[in-house]
């Protein structure tokens, strides 16, 4: 066994979360900060990200008359502005389905304007107005247009940016480490178990903090916009490790996801115009959504196609399409403002999206849940806020809840980064403030992990033993078949009960490359364990929650329900590995932002 590797700080995920609390850690004189992650830090997700990120800057307004989804234009040095961190922080409540909790998403609408001008002045390659500004599109749900975008290559530029930062201010990057398991011992965390996946060999990581920044889950369903990175594991290795995990019944489904793939085609589309049609044509949203139209937010863009796909007005031979509309917006715009989305179509539908519409469906995209923290990334452990004491998290993986019930697109880039700032100065403070690098009593912490490594790998097994893969594929199509726009109770029990049956035979799967070095093989399994032990947490608590709220939406239950429902579900692992659901009350401002009836 090596010896373990110490840290002051030890941070899991190099996205924007993750690169934003190393960054600014490290500006604040802590000098021993580790980033591990499982990919090149440069392909973690978030420079995915095409749209914007949103802050209410106040660069461009709609041109007067010319209604909701009118051309915009600059608003001149005396003009009015027409957006405040206010009118973020109602659209971010009504979005949420009341669900996020208010004071949480009052730091994030009020840290906005700031970090786009931190960003601004790192050197951030944004879109410009004619007279230099940052240029600003519509977005769903948001009643100004606040979308603060670099073409439709957003979160590249801005992890670029951030990453750049950490490496001028010394941060050590651990690139293709994987992390399995978060070391915890008299209630104190003291490091984490990692693979370096190039050897294969196991390292024990020491450190006074460590963070979570490890994104999202989305590759529990077949469908889905999410990266093949993103299986959750940083959800599923904090409930390993006692850590509750936090209204993961809400999982957004996004209405534009290229047909049969998931890949994202970003609501930058219709933030820039775009129409979505049915199979005859017709512009179905005026059926939904009058006034918001296109630009309504996810959860109900995507329940409306879902439903004229299941009424029969569905697009393509199949009729389980619908159609994203571009053509109207001509040439020189889509190639300024949509140049990625148009190389995606045009690879994966062999579709010029100048000349013709795409298909598309509703997609997997992003979790509301997740690991519970404050407003400073400190891990709470139960109802009562209690400090997880020496663990961190930030970004997708967390929930602080912004979100609530349904995340307004752009808002997750500016959480991710908002947060994990926070965290990066709240780690600082931490550390400086006397934390002790508090010793790993296990003699031999990483045995757990080698002996799960070695069952997977055992080439004795029985004739009988399976392969992982199927599972994984099986738990996908379970989870979008059952777990997904549209739920039920007969739907969720039968979900769950698959999850069981597939639990037991994960403990009889094998993997055939018995080899150390980069074995994919190996990964794939740890990862398929940990989309199991999540995606019955998800269904526990969609099952439990007996209302429609947000992107959880229940057939046989299909109103908000305010008396019994207005709270967070918390999942922790019970003794026999099933989560046992409490719940925690939701933040609201009784006198400024009282439950409403969501209409758009
Ligand atoms: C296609 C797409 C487009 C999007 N567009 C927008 C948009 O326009 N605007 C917006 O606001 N939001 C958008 N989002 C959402 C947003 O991009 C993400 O929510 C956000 O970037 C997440 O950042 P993060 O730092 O939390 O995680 P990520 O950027 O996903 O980073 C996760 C990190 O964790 C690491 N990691 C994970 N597990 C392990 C492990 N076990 N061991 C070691 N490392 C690990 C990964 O390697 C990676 O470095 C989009 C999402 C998708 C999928």
């Amino acid at each position: 066994m090596s010896d373990p590797i110490v840290h002051d700080i030890v941070i899991v995920g190099a996205g924007l979360a993750g690169s934003w609390a190393a960054m600014v850690a490290a500006r604040e004189g802590i000098t021993n900060i580790g980033v591990l992650s499982k990919v090149h830090p440069l392909r973690s997700h978030s420079g995915a990200a095409q749209g914007g990120i949103a802050a209410a800057l106040n660069n461009v307004r709609p041109v007067e008359g010319t209604g909701p989804r009118g051309p915009l234009e600059q608003i001149p040095a005396d003009g009015e502005p027409v957006d405040s961190p206010d009118l973020h922080m109602f659209d971010t409540i009504k979005g949420s389905d009341w669900l996020g909790d208010q004071d949480k998403i009052h730091v994030l609408v009020n840290d906005a304007v700031d970090i786009l001008y931190e960003y601004e002045h790192m050197g951030c390659v944004f879109s410009r107005t004619a007279d230099g500004r940052i240029n600003q599109r519509r977005f769903g749900g948001h009643s100004a247009p606040r979308a603060n975008f670099a073409a439709d290559w957003t979160g590249h530029v801005l992890l670029h940016t951030i990453h750049e930062q950490c490496l001028k201010h010394g941060v050590n990057f651990y690139s293709e480490w994987y992390v399995l398991e978060l070391i915890v011992e008299d209630g104190i965390t003291r490091g984490v178990v990692a693979m370096d996946i190039l050897t294969g060999e196991l390292h024990t990581i020491n450190a006074k903090a460590v963070m979570f920044a490890t994104g999202g889950y989305g590759r529990a369903w077949k469908i889905t916009s999410n990266a093949t990175a993103n299986t959750g594991d940083g959800v599923a290795v904090a409930y390993n490790a006692g850590v509750p995990l936090m209204d993961m019944e809400f999982v957004q489904f996004h209405p534009t996801g290229i047909y049969k793939h998931g890949i994202l085609m970003s609501e930058a589309c219709r933030g820039e115009g775009g129409y979505l049609r049915n199979g005859n044509g017709e512009r179905f949203m005026e059926n939904y959504a009058p006034d918001k139209m296109e630009l309504a937010p996810r959860d109900l863009v995507s329940r409306s196609e879902q439903t004229e796909i299941d009424q029969g007005r569905g697009a393509g031979d199949d009729k389980q399409g619908i159609y994203l509309d571009l053509t109207h917006l001509g040439r020189e715009k889509i190639l300024q403002r949509l140049p990625q989305v148009r190389e995606i179509a045009m690879n994966f539908l062999g579709v010029d999206i100048i000349d013709e519409p795409a298909k598309i469906q509703p997609t997997a995209h992003y979790s509301m849940g997740g690991i519970p923290t404050d407003v400073n990334g400190q891990v709470i452990r139960n109802a009562e806020g209690e400090p997880f004491t020496g663990f961190f998290a930030a970004g997708e993986c967390a929930c602080v809840s912004v979100h609530g019930a349904n995340r307004l697109g752009t808002n997750s880039l500016l959480e991710a980064s908002v947060f994990g700032r926070r965290t990066g100065y709240e780690m600082a403070r931490f550390i400086e403030g006397g934390a002790k690098l508090h010793p790993i009593t296990n003699p031999d912490p990483t045995k757990k992990q080698r002996e799960r490594i070695e069952r997977v790998m055992d080439k004795h097994n029985d004739s009988q033993a399976g392969r992982i893969a199927p599972i994984a594929e099986a738990l996908k199509w379970n989870m979008t078949d059952n777990c997904g726009i549209f739920r039920n109770e007969e739907k969720l029990e039968k979900g769950l009960a698959r999850i069981h049956e597939l639990k037991g035979d994960f403990t009889k799967a094998r993997v055939m490359d018995q080899s150390r070095r980069f074995n994919t093989d190996v990964l794939m399994a740890l990862e398929t364990e940990n989309l199991l032990t999540f995606s019955e947490v998800v269904v526990a608590g969609a099952l439990a929650r007996t209302e429609s709220r947000g992107a959880h939406s229940r057939t046989d239950h299909q109103k908000r329900d305010d008396t019994d429902w207005l709270k967070h579900t918390l999942a922790h692992k019970s003794e026999n590995g099933e989560p046992v659901l409490s719940y925690k009350d939701v933040c609201i401002d009784w006198e400024k932002y009282p439950p409403q009836e969501r209409k758009y």
